[in-house]
């Protein structure tokens, strides 16, 4: 996805500041121990089996850095495991999406 205009990628841009702020956030209340539940947060993907809710959240964060980095990259909006480009509702909806459904599919079921 190599042609976004630059009003778009801005907003792709402010989705994911925004996001990476209030995933921070969240990871900064539960490292201080407070009663801060992940309910609330559409995290996406599963937890990993054992793994503790900051572990999750960092999980989530650098997924996010991930992102920005990609973002006006030809690497943009493409799946990272089989390079087949991502639709553009999924990335509008969240710009941190690595993975078509496929491969999402395929690494849930192994
Ligand atoms: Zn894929």
């Amino acid at each position: 996805m190599t042609d976004i205009d630059p009003a778009h990628l801005a907003r792709l841009r402010l989705h994911l500041g925004r996001k990476g702020m209030e995933v921070n956030q969240k990871l900064t209340d539960v490292l201080a121990g407070m009663n801060a539940t992940l309910a609330t947060m559409k995290l996406p993907g599963e937890g990993k089996p054992g793994e503790k809710p900051h572990e999750r959240l960092r999980r989530f964060l650098d997924q996010i850095v991930r992102a920005q980095r990609r973002l006006g990259t030809p690497a943009f909006g493409l799946c990272q495991d089989c390079g087949q480009p991502l639709p553009e509702l999924a990335l509008d909806e969240a710009p941190w999406t690595e993975q078509c459904r496929d491969c999402a599919l395929r690494e849930a079921s192994r």
